[in-house]
């Protein structure tokens, strides 16, 4: 029970389609690398009865008991009234809140309003916990065998309150086994030829543990090792992503979570080598995924959106007649793109990419989805076909910023 949790979030909003649960999301990734496991969730409306009966079905479950919402000033906001009814306790006006709380409106500069006063009682025999971002302090409590947590619902608030309070009193109340967690990430493969590659590894009740979870043609295997200490956890995890590395080779490109572009960016860097992108059908995404990366300006030297033909033979210096003979989607011409934005950037490679993203402009020697990738180093030029219709244009976009970003990392060797 003692490193079992339970989740609860509270607010009418995050049950009419208005806003997405994420504090929860956010809450079971951060206590599973704190070796807690979150074993029920819940979203529930505004209403005293509903918050307490969900503490009390947490209660029988979980000893750590998060509840996110329901703290500010409004009258909605009654999470601090359910945790006394549960408690079976008065709230309790705490003076230096509310001083506090005038500090907080005097800095910003605003006058405090009589509502936000409720925001200073508290269930007696709980505990506040500072909010360093906005005027409503979470509230705590602790006996032998639960603990609860209420943070505010802003999902910045409660991220900082968790992390710089919640996630010590966690540690301190659930000393036991140990979890460690690595994310890998796949490009290129299927999941069941992933699964067919590591054979048995992804038994259910194996330690580590291995889960497989697809997201937009990228793969991640979770290595969940549990141990009596964090370094044992950590050999398990090592051990499984070694194998794994082995028989699945080039395929991962990660083994810390990270995105194709950080990969690229740090080979790059690694490497002191620079890019440029010659771009059609992507219309700037690669470059845009590039340089979504702080420091990229040590890499990635410029970007090119040829749309058209003309800008393809006047920017990029594509010969006419190559797309007149072979058509504006078509291996010689992406190949003449990146050559082209290579030599006129002076960058050491160059992607580039054109294809035909739909929903119109297919025919059958060309249909939609069909895309050229290419890349543009100092061995040479290298073109690749690829097929990813017949899909929607944000897909195929998609596949092809991601192919490109893989055929540069795979360039870029190790
Ligand atoms: P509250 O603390 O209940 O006043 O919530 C303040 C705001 O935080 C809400 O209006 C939502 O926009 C946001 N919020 C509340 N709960 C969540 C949640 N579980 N996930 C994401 N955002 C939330
Ligand atoms: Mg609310």
């Amino acid at each position: 029970m003692k490193n079992n949790a339970a989740i609860i979030s509270v607010g009418n909003e995050l049950l009419n389609g208005h806003t997405l649960d994420t504090n929860s999301n956010w809450l079971q990734q951060r206590l599973l690398t704190a070796s807690v496991q979150v074993i029920y969730s819940c979203c529930i409306t505004d209403e005293i009865s509903e918050i307490k009966a969900a503490i009390e079905y947490a209660s029988q479950k979980a000893g750590i008991i998060l509840i996110t919402g329901g703290l500010g000033p409004t009258d909605d906001d009654i999470t601090r009234n359910a945790i006394a009814e549960f408690l079976n306790v008065e709230l309790v006006h705490h003076p230096q809140i509310e001083e506090e709380m005038r500090k907080f409106f005097a800095r910003i500069n605003r006058p405090m309003v009589e509502k936000n006063k409720i925001q200073a009682y508290l269930p007696a025999g709980t505990e506040v916990i500072n909010n360093p971002l906005g005027t409503a302090p979470g509230i705590f409590y602790s006996d032998r065998d639960k603990i609860i947590a209420s943070m505010p619902g802003v999902p910045s608030e409660m991220k900082r309150m968790f992390d710089e309070t919640i996630l010590k009193k966690i540690e301190n109340f659930a000393k036991n086994a140990q979890v460690f967690v690595k994310k890998l990430k796949i490009i290129g493969a299927s999941e069941s030829n992933i699964a067919e590659k590591i054979g048995n590894m992804m038994e259910r009740g194996r330690n580590p543990l291995i889960n497989c979870t697809v997201d937009c043609g990228i793969i991640t295997l979770h290595i969940i090792a549990t141990a009596d200490t964090k370094n044992a956890a950590e050999k398990l995890v090592n051990d499984d992503a070694a194998k794994l590395s082995a028989l699945l080779g080039e395929f991962i490109y990660s083994f810390d979570g990270e995105s194709l572009a950080e990969v690229v960016g740090k080979k790059l860097l690694q490497h002191k080598k620079t890019l440029a992108t010659a771009e059609s059908c992507t219309g700037g995404l690669i470059a845009k995924q590039i340089t979504d990366i702080p420091g990229s300006s040590g890499y990635f030297k410029c970007g090119w959106i040829t749309y058209s033909n003309e800008a393809k033979i006047s920017q990029l210096g594509v010969k006419k007649e190559l797309i007149e003979q072979f058509g504006a989607v078509s291996s010689e011409v992406a190949t003449a793109m990146a050559a082209g934005a290579r030599e006129k950037s002076g960058a050491d490679f160059a992607a580039a990419v054109t294809g035909i993203a739909g929903p119109t402009g297919g025919s059958e020697q060309k249909p939609i989805g069909l895309v050229y990738i290419a890349i543009a180093s100092e061995k040479g030029v290298e073109a690749e076909k690829f097929l990813f219709g017949p899909r929607d244009r944000d897909f195929i976009r998609q596949r092809t910023y991601q192919n490109a970003l893989n055929l540069l990392r795979l360039r870029l060797g190790v």
